[in-house]
C-alpha cells in the first residue's frame, strides 16, 4: 500500500479550507494546509468581518442625528480613518491567529506558501521549495475580484480588496457594480461622509432579489443622498495631472471622483494550480467542475466554497466543508444542499433575505399569496426619520408553505436567520398566524399578517 506525508493535504486557508483543514485533524487525520496569503482567507481579511466593521463605523451619523429625538445633545464629532483602519487590522490579526491557531491545536500542519499540484498525490510548497504527497488533497482557494482588464483605465480604479486599506478616505467615490458589495461599499462610503455615485449597466440594483426589496432600498438610498445611475455604464476611466479620476459613461456627463471602485463579480482562483498535470479536468473558464458531493473529475481531488463558483457566501463553503469531511473522513456520503439560503445584504437599511422572491414564486406556482406590510419602524420615530421598513412573506397558496421571506430594515440580517429555520423547516403560513408575537419589536410583524395583501394567479397579480 502507498504511504503519503498526508491523509490531506488542503490548498487554501479561507473559510471552507480552515474549517476541512481542522476538522479533518481532529478526528486523527494527518492534515496539511497551505495559505500564501493570510489564513482566514476572504471572510476574515477581506471579506465579511473588515465589511461589517465599516458598515458599523458608517452608521454613527444616524446614530448621532438620531440621538437628538431621544433627548441628547451630540456635541461636536469628527471621524478619523486611520484609527478605524488600526482598529480593524488589529482584529483581523486576532482572528487569523485564532484560524491558523485551530489548526494546528488539532494537530495539522501549516504553511504560510502558495501550493500547487505537481501531480494528482503531489503537492509543491513552493516556500519551502520542496514538495509532500497526499492520499487526498482538498482545493479551497476562492476566488478574488473581477479586475475587468478590458475597460480602458482600470489600473487607475480600486477593487474591494484596496478598500479596505485605502490611505485616506476620499471625498469622493464612483462604485461600478449593482451586486452586493457594490451597494454595501456604497453605504459605508456615504455613511462616512464620502460623495458617493453608484453605476450599475442593470435596470435595478441587487438582480436576483425580490423586486420589492430592490426598489425600497433605491429609494432609500437615494434619500439619503447617494446617486444611483443604473443602464449606465464605464466606458473609460481617466487620471487627470491632479490625480483625480475622471469616469467616462455611456450616457450623460463623465464624473470627477477622487476614487473609482469597481465592484463587478469574483472569479474564482483555478490558474497555476497544476489541476491538469493532476488529471483533475478544468471546467468553464470561470468555474471548476465538481459532482454533488464536490469531488473533482479525479478521484482523490475535491474541491469547495468560491473557487467551485456555487455560492460564494461564507457560510455555504463552511458547510461543503463540512459535508466534504462525513463523506471522505466519517463514511457519511453527504451532498452540499445548496436550497433555501438565508443571506443579508449589509446596505442602510439592511436587508434579510431567504427563499423564493415574489417573481420566482409566481413562475413556480399557480397559486401565490403576498403577505406585505411597510411601515415606520418604532425606532425612527422620535428621531423623526421617514424610513420605513419592509416586511413580506411569500407563500405557495396550495401547501401553504411559506416559500420566501424577505425583510429590509434594522436588524433584518438577523431576522432573515431565524425565518431560514421556517423556511428549511417546509413550516407552513399556519403555524406562523400560530405564533405569538413578540411585542414591541418589528419582527411582529412578520407574525401578524393575516390577510394576504395580494395574490399571484398563473404568475399574475390578482386583488
Ligand atoms: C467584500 C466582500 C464581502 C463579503 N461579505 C460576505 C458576507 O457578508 N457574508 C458572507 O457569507 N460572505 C461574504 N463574502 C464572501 C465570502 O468571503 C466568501 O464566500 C468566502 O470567504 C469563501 O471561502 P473560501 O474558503 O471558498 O475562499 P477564501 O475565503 O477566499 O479562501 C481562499 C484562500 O486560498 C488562498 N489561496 C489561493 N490560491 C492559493 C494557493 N495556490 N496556495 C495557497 N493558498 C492559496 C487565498 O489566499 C485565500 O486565503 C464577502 C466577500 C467579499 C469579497
Amino acid at each position: 500500500m502507498t504511504s503519503y506525508d498526508y491523509d490531506l493535504f488542503v490548498i487554501g486557508g479561507g473559510s471552507g479550507g480552515v474549517r476541512a483543514a481542522r476538522v479533518s485533524a481532529s478526528l486523527g487525520k494527518k492534515v496539511g494546509l497551505a495559505e500564501e496569503y493570510r489564513f482566514g482567507g476572504t471572510c476574515v481579511i477581506r471579506g465579511c468581518v473588515p465589511k461589517k466593521l465599516f458598515v458599523y463605523a458608517s452608521q454613527y451619523p444616524e446614530h448621532f442625528e438620531d440621538a437628538v429625538g431621544y433627548g441628547w445633545t451630540v456635541g461636536e464629532t469628527s471621524f478619523n480613518w486611520p484609527t478605524l483602519i488600526a482598529n480593524k487590522d488589529r482584529e483581523l490579526a486576532r482572528l487569523e491567529a485564532i484560524y491558523k491557531g485551530g489548526v494546528e491545536r488539532a494537530g495539522g500542519d501549516t504553511f504560510h506558501s502558495r501550493a500547487w499540484l505537481v501531480d494528482a498525490h503531489t503537492v509543491h510548497i513552493e516556500a519551502e521549495k520542496r514538495t509532500v504527497t497526499a492520499e487526498r488533497i482538498l482545493i479551497a482557494t476562492g476566488g478574488r475580484p473581477n479586475p475587468h482588464a478590458s475597460l480602458p483605465g482600470h489600473e487607475h480604479c480600486i477593487l474591494s480588496d484596496d478598500a479596505f486599506h485605502l490611505p485616506e478616505l476620499p471625498a469622493s467615490i464612483v462604485i461600478a457594480g449593482g451586486g452586493y458589495i457594490a451597494v454595501e461599499f456604497a453605504n459605508i462610503f456615504h455613511g462616512l461622509g464620502v460623495q458617493t455615485t453608484l453605476v450599475y449597466r442593470g435596470k435595478e440594483i441587487l438582480g436576483r432579489f425580490d423586486m420589492d426589496l430592490r426598489r425600497m432600498l433605491h429609494e432609500t438610498m437615494v434619500e439619503k443622498g447617494i446617486r444611483i445611475l443604473c443602464e449606465t455604464r464605464f466606458e473609460r476611466i481617466d487620471k487627470r495631472d491632479d490625480g483625480k479620476l475622471v469616469a467616462h459613461l455611456n450616457e450623460g456627463d463623465p464624473i470627477v471622483a477622487d476614487q473609482v471602485m469597481l465592484a463587478l463579480g469574483r472569479t474564482p482562483n483555478t490558474e497555476n494550480l497544476g489541476l491538469e498535470a493532476a488529471g483533475a479536468k478544468l471546467g468553464t473558464p470561470r468555474a471548476r467542475v465538481v459532482d454533488a458531493y464536490s469531488r473533482t473529475s479525479a478521484d482523490n481531488i475535491w474541491a469547495v466554497g468560491d473557487v467551485t463558483n456555487r455560492v460564494q457566501l461564507t457560510p455555504v463553503a463552511i458547510h461543503e466543508a463540512m459535508c466534504f469531511v462525513d463523506t471522505v473522513f466519517r463514511d457519511k456520503p453527504t451532498r452540499p444542499d445548496h436550497e433555501a439560503i438565508a443571506t443579508a445584504v449589509f446596505s442602510q437599511p439592511e436587508i434579510g433575505t431567504v427563499g423564493l422572491s415574489e417573481e420566482d414564486a409566481g413562475k413556480q406556482f399557480d397559486d401565490v399569496e403576498i403577505y406585505r406590510a411597510v411601515f415606520r419602524p418604532m425606532r425612527n420615530i422620535l428621531p423623526g426619520r421617514q424610513e420605513k421598513m419592509l416586511t413580506k412573506l411569500v407563500v405557495d397558496g396550495k401547501a401553504r408553505k411559506v416559500v420566501g421571506a424577505h425583510i429590509l430594515g434594522p436588524d433584518a440580517g438577523e431576522m432573515a436567520q431565524l425565518l431560514g429555520i421556517v423556511i428549511k423547516g417546509g413550516l407552513t403560513k399556519d403555524v406562523v398566524d400560530a405564533t405569538m408575537a413578540v411585542h414591541p419589536t418589528a419582527a411582529e410583524e412578520l407574525v401578524t399578517m393575516y390577510q394576504p395583501s395580494y395574490r399571484l394567479k398563473g404568475g399574475e397579480r390578482v386583488g
